[in-house]
C-alpha cells in the first residue's frame, strides 16, 4: 500500500484543520481502509474562545460524513477536557455518552460527533486516524490473529481485545493505553475491528496508518494469503421472473419493498459456487459495523422463508440476554448467495445495494485470505447481534420517520431523456423510486449520475434491444413495479387525402406497437410487484378531440388508448391498474421550436403567450404538471383507481 500524499495537493488545504480534511480524505479514496462511513479521524487544536483564553479542541469526524468527501464543516468540535473526563467514570449508558457528547459541542447545528470520540480524545496525539483495513481484519479473523498481530508489529501497536465500539471500549484503552505504549508505539490494533495510528503531524499519522496497514499485507504475502485466485466461472441463464420473484419474496418478508442488486462476475459466482461456501459464509460479518446494512450473514439459496426463521432464531437467542428490551428488525436478508443468480445485494434504495455489493466485494477478500492463513473465523455471533441491536440503532429505528412514497419501487419511463419523460424521471426519483430511463437519444445514459437511474440507449421499435434493456433492468434494480409509457411521434400535419403508407405505418409502430410489447414485456414482471403493478399512459387530448391533419397521430394515440383499457379489464387480477392521462398544449417539450410556436401563434392571432394559454383555466400546462400527476397516478391517491382517463390540459371546451 502506497502513501497518497502529495506535497501540492496538500498546500491547496488551509491550516492544521484543512490538513486533517485532507489526509481523512486520503484514507478515504482507498476502498481497502475504509468503507462508505467506515473509519474516522480527529485532529487536536489549541483556539482562543471569545474571551481570549486558550481552549483545547477536538475536532472529530461527524456522523453522516464520509471520509472519502468529508470537509472542515463535516469535524465536530469537542471540548476536549470534558471528553476527556468522560473515560473516568465508572458507567455510561451509550445513548447518554452520545447526549453528553452532543452537549458539549462548540459549534451549533454540527453533526453529532462519531462514536469513538472519547477514544480519539484519550489518546494524547494532535492526529488520530482509525481504519477497518482488510487485511488487517484478514490476519486478525485468522486463527490466532492475536499472535499473529503481535507477531507482525511488536511494540510498534498496543493490542485491544473486542470490545463494542462505544463507552466500554474507550475506558478500556483509557485505562490499558498509557500502561503499554512504550517509545515505538505509533498505533493500535483493535482485534476483529480496526486499526488506529497517530503522530503529531497530519502526514505522519497518515503514513503511520499506510505503514501498519503494509505491514499486515507483506505477512498476507509471505504467508501466500495475499493474492487468492478467483475461478473462471459460466454464468447461468437466469430469467427475469427468477430475480423479480425472489425481489418479491423478500420485500415480502421486510414488509417493504427492496431493491436488488444482481451481479454474476466471477469473483462473486466463483464465491457462491464453492463447496465450503456455507462454512465461509454464516459466520459473520468482515468488521462488525457492516451488521447495520448487511445482516449478520447472507442467504444461501432463495428460501427466503427459511432465511427468516433462522434469523428469528438469532434474534430470540440473544434478545433476551441484552440489557434493554429489544425491537426485531425486519427478516429479510440483504444478501443472497445463489450457485445460479450469483450474489444479490438487497436494500431500500439502489443506493443501499450498490453500498452492500461493496461491502461484501470486501467481505470475500477477507474471507479468502483468513481462509488461506489456516481458517477464516469471524467474531462471536453474540457481538455481532450488540451491534446490529445496539441502543443507538433502535433509537434510529424509533425516530425514523414514513419515506417517500415509492422507496424501494422500480419505476420505467420510455422517451426519457427530454420533455414529459424527462420530468417523469425527476417526479418519480423525488418519490424515492429507482428509474429505468429510455430514450433513443444516447444522452440518456449520462443525464443523471445516479446510482438509482440506469439510463439506457434504446430503440423501442427493436424488439430485441427492449428485451435486452428489461434485462439490465431487472439485474440492476431486481424488478419493474411501475411502467410509463410516454415515447411517441408526432407526424407532421398532413390531410388525409395525402397520408403515406409509411408516415401512417410509422406514427403506429412507434405509438401502438412499441407500447403494446413494452406491455407485454413487463407484465410478468408487474405482476410481482410488491405493491401491485402500475402503469401509467400518456395519451392525448387529441383521443377524444382530434384535430384536422393529425389524423395518424390521432388515430395512433386512441388505438393507444383502446390498449389500455382492455390492459386494465385482463390484468387487474394481477393487481395492475393502469391510468391514462391526457395532455395537451404542452410547450416546453422537444416538438416545439421558438419559430413553431411564433408561427401557430400567427395562425391564430395571437401572441405567443396568449396561444400557450387558450384553454379555459387560462393556464399554462408544463411538463412537470403531466409527470407529476403520471407519478400520482402510480401512487396511493389512485390505489383503487384503475381505466380513469384524466385530462391534463387546462380544461378544453372540446372534451368537456
Ligand atoms: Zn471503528
Amino acid at each position: 500500500m502506497k502513501s497518497l500524499w502529495s506535497d501540492a495537493e496538500a498546500a491547496t488545504y488551509q491550516g492544521a484543520l484543512g490538513l486533517r480534511v485532507y489526509t481523512s480524505r486520503l484514507l478515504g479514496r482507498d476502498k481497502t481502509l475504509v468503507l462508505h462511513g467506515g473509519g474516522n479521524t480527529s485532529v487536536k487544536l489549541r483556539e482562543k474562545n471569545l474571551f481570549g483564553e486558550d481552549e483545547d479542541v477536538l475536532y472529530v469526524k461527524g456522523s453522516g460524513w464520509d471520509l472519502e468527501t468529508i470537509e472542515a464543516a463535516g469535524f465536530t468540535p469537542v471540548t476536549l477536557s470534558y471528553v476527556r473526563r468522560l473515560a473516568v467514570l465508572e458507567r455510561l449508558p451509550d445513548p447518554q455518552m452520545v447526549n453528553e457528547l452532543n452537549t458539549h459541542m462548540l459549534r451549533a447545528g454540527a453533526p453529532s460527533p462519531s462514536v469513538e470520540t472519547i477514544l480519539h480524545a484519550i489518546l494524547p496525539h494532535t492526529y488520530v486516524d482509525h481504519t477497518h483495513a482488510d487485511a488487517v481484519l484478514a490476519v486478525s479473523n485468522a486463527p490466532e490473529g492475536d499472535k499473529r498481530i503481535r507477531e507482525i508489529y511488536g511494540d510498534r501497536v498496543v493490542v485491544i481485545p473486542y470490545i463494542m465500539a462505544g463507552f466500554d471500549l474507550a475506558t478500556y484503552c483509557a485505562r490499558e493505553f498509557p500502561k503499554r505504549a512504550g517509545r515505538n508505539t505509533i498505533g493500535m490494533v483493535l482485534l476483529s475491528h480496526g486499526v488506529f495510528s497517530f503522530a503529531e503531524d497530519a502526514r505522519e499519522s497518515y503514513e503511520r496508518m499506510i505503514e501498519l496497514v503494509s505491514m499486515a499485507e507483506e505477512y498476507l504475502q509471505k504467508k501466500k494469503a495475499w493474492h487468492v485466485p478467483v475461478p473462471k466461472t459460466e454464468p447461468s441463464r437466469v430469467k427475469r421472473e427468477d430475480i423479480a420473484s425472489l425481489r418479491r419474496a423478500m420485500s415480502d418478508q421486510a414488509g417493504f419493498p427492496m431493491v436488488l442488486k444482481t451481479t454474476q462476475v466471477d469473483k462473486f459466482l466463483g464465491f457462491a459456487r464453492r463447496p465450503d461456501v456455507e462454512k465461509l459464509s454464516q459466520q459473520g460479518p468482515a468488521t462488525p459495523d457492516h451488521v447495520i446494512r448487511t445482516k449478520p450473514y447472507p442467504m444461501l439459496g432463495r428460501d427466503v422463508a427459511a432465511y427468516a426463521r433462522k434469523y428469528r432464531e438469532y434474534f430470540e437467542k440473544w434478545a433476551p440476554k441484552a440489557a434493554e428490551k429489544k425491537t426485531m428488525l425486519d427478516v429479510a436478508p440483504r444478501m443472497v448467495l445463489d450457485a445460479e443468480i450469483g450474489f444479490v445485494a438487497a436494500g431500500r434504495s439502489a443506493k443501499d445495494a450498490a453500498i452492500v455489493e461493496e461491502l461484501y466485494d470486501h467481505t470475500i477478500d477477507v474471507i479468502l485470505r483468513a481462509e488461506a492463513l489456516g481458517g477464516w473465523r469471524a467474531l462471536d455471533q453474540r457481538h455481532t447481534f450488540d451491534i446490529e441491536y445496539w441502543d443507538l440503532e433502535q433509537a434510529k429505528l424509533r425516530k425514523a420517520g414514513s419515506p417517500p412514497a415509492f422507496t424501494g419501487e422500480v419505476a420505467v419511463v420510455t422517451g426519457a431523456a427530454s420533455g414529459i419523460g424527462k420530468a417523469c424521471v425527476d417526479a418519480f426519483l423525488k418519490r424515492g423510486a429507482a428509474v429505468v430511463a429510455l430514450d433513443r437519444n444516447p444522452a440518456i445514459e449520462s443525464l443523471w449520475k445516479r446510482l438509482d437511474v440506469l439510463g439506457l440507449t434504446v430503440d423501442l421499435t427493436d424488439t430485441k434491444a427492449v428485451d435486452e434493456a428489461f434485462d439490465k433492468a431487472v439485474k440492476r434494480f431486481g424488478g419493474i413495479d411501475m411502467l410509463v409509457l410516454n415515447a411517441g411521434i408526432f407526424p407532421a400535419s398532413q390531410p388525409l387525402a395525402s397520408i403515406g403508407v409509411d408516415a401512417w405505418k410509422q406514427a403506429m409502430t412507434v405509438n401502438v406497437d412499441a407500447p403494446l410489447q413494452l406491455m407485454q414485456l413487463a407484465h410478468p414482471l408487474l405482476r410481482l410487484a410488491p405493491r401491485g403493478g402500475r402503469i401509467a399512459v400518456i395519451g392525448s387530448r387529441n383521443v377524444s378531440a382530434p384535430g384536422p391533419g393529425a389524423a395518424a397521430y390521432s388515430a395512433s394515440k386512441a388505438a393507444l388508448n383502446q390498449l389500455a383499457r382492455v390492459a386494465a379489464l385482463e390484468w387487474a387480477k394481477d393487481g395492475i391498474r393502469i391510468n391514462s392521462l391526457h395532455p395537451d398544449a404542452v410547450y416546453d417539450t422537444g416538438l416545439w421550436t421558438e419559430d413553431l410556436l411564433n408561427a401557430r401563434a400567427k395562425a391564430y392571432s395571437m401572441s405567443v403567450e396568449q396561444y400557450k394559454k387558450r384553454n379555459l383555466l387560462k393556464t399554462e400546462v408544463s411538463s412537470k404538471d403531466v409527470a407529476e400527476l403520471a407519478a400520482e397516478m402510480c401512487g396511493p391517491l389512485f390505489a383503487k383507481t384503475t381505466a380513469a382517463q384524466v385530462p391534463v390540459d387546462g380544461g378544453n371546451e372540446r372534451v368537456v
